[in-house]
């Protein structure tokens, strides 16, 4: 491990395993093969959930596994049953329907559950949620049973987070990350096996948001921590999890690294969910589909009729020229300092986005010739394109 975290980080963890076997997985010492095979099992397992409300099916049958260490971002749209999900893992809800196993130990099903405070759960709530009549220190050590190393548990936490020295302030006296540092001391200082992050950063601004998101994703890295982060905020979830959750209408729809959740949407909804999406028509035939932008090679294979799948940065504009033939015009140009965002019709009618480095000299009016980088993703034809 390295990093300025690292000690401190060892040491938070370093706890975990000094701890009995039978109080940190809930089984007898004596059963050691069972014991080991927690071992192996995933920090978080969530098979089948259900969770209706009255009328309202929240959460539809949720499968969702989180690897030790790993920090899975469930992601999607605003009622879709991220926060519901969430609960019912922490315990704060009860199960319909399913089972939650955490460190290999089942913590709950539809005819029983085992109550928050014994789950090894920590909670990161959206505004932080400090007491704001306790100081910092007091703030990481609620719910630390006294003695027992109590305060070096505090103390590395807050080291952990970069706040020592911070022990004595109010949550008033902090900054919004810092409060939010805080908030995911006191989470972190239990050493609990996962960590439910809901929202964190939305009560942030913009700017500091996008700070405060790389420092507790290194933070939650040095403390090989295992986090389930809620959001709606796609860049949020590409930009900080080692895997995306796709959530819709209370079902995970796709679970994939951010790399493939980007590139391989397995739905058009998906596909445009997470980040600019295009789509014009093609004629597939295996490995190739003959497009208004010539014959493209295809990820994978597909035959017939289809919609593929276009970026605005998967394309390349290149100025008119004697021995290149233009195919689009320029309509216009959104320049954003690390890029630019063109807007192009092209000679068939379309209009395309491109998204461009800024060293061009491309303007509104030029003529230009519009290729696609590398293969493209096919979807079954939609009559709408
Ligand atoms: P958001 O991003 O807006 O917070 P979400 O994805 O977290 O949304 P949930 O808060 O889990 O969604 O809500 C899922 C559905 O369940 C919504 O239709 C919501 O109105 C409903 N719901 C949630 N909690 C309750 C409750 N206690 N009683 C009744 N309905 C509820």
């Amino acid at each position: 491990m390295a990093g300025p975290f690292s000690a401190v980080a060892q040491r938070l963890v370093a706890d975990t395993s000094v701890q009995p076997k039978s109080d940190r997985v809930g089984l007898p010492v004596t059963d050691r093969a069972a014991a080991d095979a927690s071992e192996e099992a995933p920090a978080l397992r969530c098979t089948g959930l259900v969770k209706r409300f009255g009328p309202i099916t929240a959460v539809a049958g949720v499968d969702l596994t989180a690897e030790r260490g790993e920090i899975v971002a469930l992601l999607g749209p605003s009622g879709c049953g991220k926060t519901t999900t969430l609960r019912l893992i922490a315990g704060f809800e009860d199960l319909d329907e399913g089972t939650i196993e955490i460190g290999g130990r089942l913590v709950a099903t539809a005819d029983w559950c085992e109550p928050p405070e014994r789950r090894r759960v920590g909670m990161v709530f959206q505004d932080g949620a400090l007491f704001p009549h306790l100081s910092v220190f007091k703030n990481v050590a609620f719910g630390l049973p006294r003695g027992n190393g109590r305060d070096e548990k505090v103390r590395a936490a807050l080291e952990l987070v970069g706040l020592a020295g911070y022990e004595e302030r109010m949550p008033y006296e902090l900054s919004g990350g810092q409060q939010q540092r805080v908030a995911l001391a006191r989470a972190l200082a239990p050493t609990p096996e996962v960590i439910l992050l809901d929202e964190p950063f939305s009560s942030l601004d913009a700017e500091l948001r996008a700070s405060v998101r790389a420092e507790v994703r290194q933070i939650l890295a040095e403390a090989r921590a295992t986090a389930i982060l809620v959001t709606h905020d796609q860049e949020e979830a590409l930009s900080i999890s080692d895997r995306v959750a796709v959530m819709w209408q209370g079902r995970i729809v796709q679970q994939a690294s951010p790399e493939e959740l980007y590139h391989r949407p397995v739905s058009r909804e998906i596909a445009v969910f997470v980040g600019d999406a295009q789509f014009i028509p093609g004629e597939a035939r295996g490995r190739r589909v003959a497009t208004e932008l010539g014959d493209l090679p295809v990820h994978g294979t597909a035959q017939g009729p289809v919609d593929v799948m276009l970026r605005p940065e998967g394309l390349r504009l290149i100025p008119a020229t004697e021995d290149q033939e233009p195919n689009a015009t320029v309509l216009t140009r959104l320049f954003y300092g690390h890029d630019q965002l063109m807007t192009v019709r092209l000679d068939t009618g379309r209009t395309l986005k491109a998204r461009l480095g800024t060293y061009g000299g491309i303007r509104p009016g030029d003529r230009v010739f519009v290729s696609v980088r590398g293969a493209v993703l096919t979807f079954p034809r939609e009559e709408t394109t």
